[in-house]
């Protein structure tokens, strides 16, 4: 591993799982030691997004990967807006002073993004006053900038055309950040924000007016195939942690390796992990390149998501009884991936994106 990243996490490693995120002094660390943060804005990024990723997953807590993966994704976004408010906040998120949170979802708009209710109602003198709420928002409590969605057009009848972005600082008064407890992926802290009276300067819009919704999905192939990343170096990172079990373990007078059975699953899971992986760095140079097909990237997100799903629900049947020990890594694994297939996309929504494609191109 790393030298550097491991002497950067394992002293901390159990106060950030109890804590429930990095700590602001940490975060900084790993920006100005590792390089990490805003890797995947550099040339060839998306490979050593991965291979940051591979290191991470060593300490067996799928959170601790998600989080720094999650603000990468909304560097990306920040990144291709030139205001000197978004320039700002840039520098210190790359500097590793401030983390920031992409908030979409809302209590009653999920994967219907063209639905979400938050309103930015535009003053006469240019400001916008927000009302309503985002949830769900990963990093959320510990974020010092949001990119938010809101609705700035609510008579548009095409709704998808009256959303805008704003970026706005955690000590915007009326927005107010809470914390909401999950069943997995500790180190990443979950959240929503509640939106009261909260009135805003005219700078803090990102882009043109109404245009939201187009920045949102100009990002949205990249969210997909960092999750694609993440799912397949996880798949990879279980697989491997595994064996151990399935060789030293010993019932009936043998390991449980030596069971036809497991030794078929393992074979099974190892032969889809082998090819989903190699279509995954396929798809990364391919982006790098500027060439990636969107639906090749659906196909990457849903059936990456999936596989990890399966495995980490066979693989935790081997370890019997130790899979449901609260501390046990395996115990964790099943709540710490189902995630994946609900970000970026529920993988019902992906399914039913690619079947209009092929149904569309035949
Ligand atoms: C750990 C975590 C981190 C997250 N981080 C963020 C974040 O940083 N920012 C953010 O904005 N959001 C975030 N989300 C929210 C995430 O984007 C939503 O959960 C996702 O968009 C689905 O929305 P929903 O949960 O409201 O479910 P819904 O949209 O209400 O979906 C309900 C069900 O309908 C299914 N469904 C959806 N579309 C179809 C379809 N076309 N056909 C059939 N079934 C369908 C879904 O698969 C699901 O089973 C996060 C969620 C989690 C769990």
């Amino acid at each position: 591993m790393n030298q550097r990243l491991q002497d950067l996490v394992s002293p901390h490693f159990a106060q950030w799982v109890k804590a429930g995120f990095i700590s602001a002094e940490h975060w900084a660390k790993f920006a100005q030691q590792t390089g990490m943060v805003g890797v995947s804005l550099e040339e060839n990024g998306l490979d050593r997004l991965r291979e940051f990723a591979a290191e991470l997953f060593q300490f067996g807590q799928g959170g601790l990967v998600s989080t720094f993966a999650i603000n990468e994704i909304a560097l990306r976004l920040l990144a291709s807006f030139e205001t000197p408010l978004a320039q700002k906040a840039l520098g210190e998120t790359l500097a590793g002073e401030a983390r920031v949170a992409l908030c979409i979802s809302e209590p009653d708009a999920g994967s219907d993004v063209a639905g979400l209710r938050l309103e930015a109602r535009e003053q006469e003198d240019g400001r916008f006053l927000l009302e309503g709420e985002k949830c769900y928002i990963s990093n959320g409590p510990v974020a010092d900038y949001y990119l938010v969605a809101a609705r700035t057009n609510p008579a548009m009848a095409d709704t998808w055309k009256g959303i805008s972005l704003f970026l706005l600082y955690r000590g915007t008064q009326g927005l107010h950040p809470y914390a909401t407890p999950m069943v997995g992926i500790k180190v990443m802290p979950l959240g929503g924000i509640r939106f009261q009276s909260c009135l805003v300067e005219a700078e803090t819009l990102l882009g043109r007016k109404h245009r939201g919704f187009q920045y949102l999905m100009s990002i949205l192939g990249f969210e997909r195939l960092v999750i694609a990343i993440l799912s397949s170096q996880y798949a990879k990172h279980i697989l491997a942690s595994s064996l151990e079990q399935l060789k030293t373990r010993r019932l009936f007078g043998q390991s449980l390796s030596d069971f036809q059975h497991v030794r078929f699953e393992l074979a099974k899971l190892h032969a889809e992990w082998t090819v989903t992986h190699r279509f995954t760095l396929h798809l990364i140079e391919e982006f790098q390149r500027g060439q990636a097909q969107d639906s090749q990237i659906w196909a990457a997100k849903y059936r990456n998501t999936e596989l990890l799903k399966d495995m980490a629900e066979r693989l935790l049947q081997f370890f019997g009884a130790k899979g449901f020990v609260a501390e046990h890594w395996a115990a964790n694994l099943y709540n710490d991936v189902r995630w994946l297939a609900l970000a970026g996309g529920s993988n019902e929504l992906i399914l039913d994106m690619l079947a209009r494609d092929l149904l569309n191109h035949s």
